[in-house]
């Protein structure tokens, strides 16, 4: 049983809350797409199912979410954690509403204390109006993202407009007097018909203040930044033990590499810095516009390295590059082409005694996952910021899936010398 299931909306941000409950001493699972009906309980304090759920069609995105909701609650989740954008990346018809309305529902939840804020990434909620860093939500570039632009910076009123339910607020001077005077605040909303609570945060104090208020609501609607306040409080009620070894992963000897799709200018400064230090390889998709030959020659390069070389393959490439490639394949069969021969050679790479993996790019991330057939993640020590180390029993693999604009420029070697420093 545990003691957390969280339901979150895209990838990243559900590895990103995994990865600070395991930090904060949680043991925490991270699980790809809607668990299947027969899977079995993950051993973890915390269970973070991942979904591609935000700016999804409606009903998928609500049916996807109470699919998982039906697999939390059958192993025994106390809360569940509705986890969505620090930014509140939604419209107005959906999908945060409506997700939170149908997982209300079925938990028959009373009031829904909802919260994005994390203010060591600037994310801040102010009488219910979120700031990113000093500028309010909708003057800060978020009123232009192609898929959900924020023009409104006052939660209750965002979130006003997509359920039909009713809105409040937990203003900063009531966070201020304390947790039991959230909860007070919180029922007294519940007396009046309120179904939902903006509550205001700025600080880190503010976020562990509101997570002793709500550790024991059924369901809750929030960024990463919960996790700062929560584990305290599960401590504190001793359902989480304090223990040291939250982040440990398995030993799991065998080779190390690392595949590269991403061309983002942080990804192509880490790839020049471990060129210098890794057996490296450049995939060229001009001269095999084919996934299999594509694939092929980075396989039969690998087969020629030394066993203890950790091989680096790589397609990311210059702005000017990718724009040639695109101009004679198209962008999005250059783009496929890759992904698939990526998932090709991180197949084979495995089959041929690879056991620590780095992955950079979401997209390649994803084809390398799926094609590998993972379907859950044990989340291990974080190497940068959003990105951990992750253990996956199902091939026994140490993975570490890191998107694109993450991670300092020695990434990968740090990566890899982090887990020979913790065996
Ligand atoms: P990021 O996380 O940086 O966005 P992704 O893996 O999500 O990285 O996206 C990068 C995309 O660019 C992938 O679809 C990948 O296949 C494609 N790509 C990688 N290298 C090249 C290249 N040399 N030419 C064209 N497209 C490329």
């Amino acid at each position: 049983m545990s003691i957390l299931g969280a339901i979150a909306d895209d990838v990243t941000g559900a590895t990103d809350l995994a990865a600070m409950l395991v930090t904060a001493g949680a043991r925490t699972v991270q699980l790809l797409g809607v668990p299947a009906a027969d899977s079995p309980p993950p051993e973890a304090d915390a269970v973070v199912v991942s979904l591609k759920s935000r700016t999804a069609p409606v009903a998928q995105a609500v049916a996807e979410s109470c699919a998982s909701l039906d697999r939390l609650r059958a192993w025994g989740a106390r809360s569940i954690l509705f986890k969505v954008c620090s930014t509140f990346d939604s419209t107005d018809c959906g999908n945060i509403g409506p997700v939170a309305d149908a997982l209300r529902e079925a938990l028959g939840a009373g009031i829904v204390p909802v919260c994005p804020a994390f203010p060591a990434n600037g994310r801040t909620v102010y009488q219910g109006y979120l700031f990113v860093g000093t500028a309010l939500l909708n003057e800060s570039g978020m009123e232009n993202h192609p898929l959900t632009p924020m023009r409104d910076a006052n939660l209750v009123r965002v979130l006003g407009r997509q359920t039909r339910a009713r809105v409040g607020l937990v203003p900063f001077a009531t966070v201020e007097r304390g947790a039991e005077a959230v909860r007070e605040a919180l029922s007294a909303l519940k007396r009046e018909g309120i179904a939902y609570a903006i509550v205001d945060a700025v600080s880190d104090p503010q976020l562990a203040t509101l997570g002793e208020a709500i550790a024991e609501c059924r369901l809750m609607v929030g960024g990463s930044g919960l996790a700062l306040g929560l584990p305290a409080a599960w401590r504190r009620r001793g359902w989480l033990f304090q223990r040291m070894d939250a982040a440990r992963l398995p030993p799991v000897p065998g080779r190390a590499a690392i595949l590269s799709g991403s061309c983002s200018r942080t990804t192509l400064a880490q790839v020049a810095h471990a060129r210098a230090r890794c057996a490296s390889f450049a995939l060229d998709p001009l001269a095999h516009p084919n996934a299999d030959t594509l694939a092929a020659a980075a396989i039969d390069w690998s087969d020629r390295q030394p066993l203890d070389a950790t091989l680096l393959i790589y397609a990311s490439a210059s702005p000017e590059r990718v724009a040639e490639v695109q101009a004679v394949l198209g962008r999005e069969r250059a783009a496929a082409l890759i992904e698939q021969a990526f998932a090709r050679i991180a197949e084979a790479l495995v089959a041929r005694g690879v056991r620590r993996l780095i992955v950079a790019g979401g997209e390649t991330s994803g084809a390398v996952v799926s094609r590998l057939g993972l379907t859950r993640l044990v989340i291990g020590p974080t190497i940068d910021p959003g990105v951990p180390w992750t253990f996956a029993p199902e091939r026994d693999l140490l993975l570490a899936l890191k998107s694109g604009n993450f991670g300092t420029t020695d990434f990968f070697t740090k990566a890899l010398t982090m887990l020979e420093a913790r065996p």
